[in-house]
């Protein structure tokens, strides 16, 4: 045994090898080194289970080829690209939805410049970070003004912060969301320090519901969307205009966490119905929230409009310091705005909006290149077809909505070399994720967005 421990070469003379100097130089000494001991150990480890010299001592070629693969592996980022085709485009889990062109470009070009964040360059002084997204979404909404945040869930932490703390919220039981994970209305409310005032039932709520829980301690009413779910039947609910209504009676704000929120007509676009951010700030709700990486196309923000005063006293609170975007955000986002300038330019130039409304021949034009490049590197165990889908739009958006879509299905006789299949598509540098149903593998051709990588991979 000492004889081989013997054999392992020191720290020190592997660290002069030339091929150690050039790693030295690529990577860092103190890394090199670190890395290089770390194998040595390994080795030791080896000899006292195996009492042998393993290959990676015995061939020193191979011993810097594992260190390199070590330092590689080290410096290789692992958020790594994925090609979705779950059939749900705004998938949360996948990073929701791409950016545009003009937003990626803002983007860089704020990382790697500085940028008049806040310094208004015609005045020569210091202004505000939300300044240029208040003014379009002025333009945009309606709205007077302009509050963004890091995430929609923020955003309705900052209002119910800034306006309830020590206070009471109405919301009616119908509209008590879970958004996935931790977002749940209640547990925000006690977040932000306010009392969550439960009003009407499950299925039905109705405005003197409201009225008669108002009392001298409400800060304000509050409308939730009921994103990710939908009651049906024997329903009746209370409207942003009849709140509104009721909120002058009693000199008190409406509040409305609209989720995602559209700036533009789904409806136009073919797409379900969802509730525009103008239309409701139309009504005289007082403050709008919702995400700027939802159906609005953009990064990752939780957008308020409304009036004036209330946003500048969203912006003076201490939260809004701890909940702000940084510059690459909102140039992303200011970019993103931009383009509803444009409305008949939308679906060209959003990718999310493109996504959802190719048609059904665009999405056949694409299922039979997938057919064709899958059908070459799959064996006779599996049997591939082209077979009509529904997919979503995702991220809580229009849940009970399905958009029509086409899907390669692959099923096989055994359902054991499907599942090595599922193994295998993860298994690729950049994974394909597919959805399971009916005993069959579903990749579905409406979500995935850089179709032309994906049969590149695959080739
Ligand atoms: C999605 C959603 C949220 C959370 O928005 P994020 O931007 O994901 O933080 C909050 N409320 C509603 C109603 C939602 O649909």
């Amino acid at each position: 045994m000492q004889q081989l421990f013997r054999q392992i070469p020191s720290l020190d003379s592997l660290l002069k090898q030339p091929q150690a100097v050039e790693l030295c130089q690529q990577f860092a000494y103190s890394t090199v080194a670190e890395q290089a001991r770390l194998l040595i150990e390994q080795a030791r480890r080896f000899i006292s289970q195996h009492h042998s010299i393993p290959h990676f001592i015995a061939d020193e070629n191979t011993f810097f080829m594992m260190l390199e693969e070590k330092l590689q592996n080290l410096s290789k980022v692992k958020i790594r690209t994925v090609f979705n085709l779950t059939g749900t485009v705004l998938h949360t889990n996948l990073g929701r939805g791409l950016w545009s062109e003009n937003a990626i470009q803002a983007a860089t070009n704020a990382m790697q410049n500085n940028v008049a964040l806040e310094f208004d360059i015609e005045e020569g002084k210091r202004s505000h970070r939300d300044n240029y997204i208040s003014e379009l979404v002025q333009q945009i909404t309606g709205a007077e003004a302009a509050c963004v945040v890091n995430n929609n869930a923020a955003a309705v932490l900052l209002m119910l912060a800034t306006f309830a703390q020590g206070k009471e919220v109405i919301v009616s039981r119908g509209e008590l969301v879970e958004i996935g994970g931790a977002f749940r209305i209640p547990d925000i409310m006690a977040q932000a320090g306010c009392k969550l005032v439960e009003v009407g039932t499950t299925n039905r709520t109705h405005l003197k519901d409201y009225r008669n829980a108002i009392n001298e301690n409400t800060a304000f009413l509050m409308k939730v969307h009921t994103s990710n779910y939908h009651i049906e039947g024997f329903t009746s609910s209370v409207s942003e205009e009849e709140l509104v209504a009721l909120g002058k009676e009693f000199d008190l704000p409406v509040i409305s966490d609209l989720g995602s929120g559209s700036l533009t007509n789904m409806q136009a676009l073919n797409l379900p119905a969802e509730p525009m951010v103008q239309q409701k700030v139309a009504t005289g709700v007082s403050l709008v929230s919702f995400s700027g990486d939802k159906l609005l196309g953009g990064p990752q923000a939780g957008i308020i409009v409304g009036s004036k005063e209330m946003i500048a006293q969203l912006q003076q609170h201490p939260l809004k310091r701890v909940l702000r975007c940084d510059k690459v955000i909102l140039s992303a986002l200011e970019a993103t705005l931009r383009h509803y300038l444009f409305p008949e330019k939308l679906t060209a130039d959003l990718p999310t909006l493109n996504l959802l409304t190719q048609s059904l021949e665009t999405l056949q034009t694409k299922a039979e290149k997938l057919k064709e490049v899958l059908g070459k590197r799959l064996n006779s165990n599996y049997i591939l077809q082209i077979e009509p889908s529904l997919a979503q739009i995702g991220s809580g958006a229009l849940p009970t909505e399905r958009l029509p879509s086409l899907a390669i299905t692959i099923s096989a006789e055994k359902q054991s070399d499907l599942l090595a299949l599922e193994k295998q598509f993860k298994a690729f540098e950049n994974p394909i994720i597919g959805r399971f149903s009916d005993k069959k593998f579903w990749l579905d051709l409406r979500s995935v967005a850089e179709f032309e990588g994906l049969v590149e991979m695959l080739k």
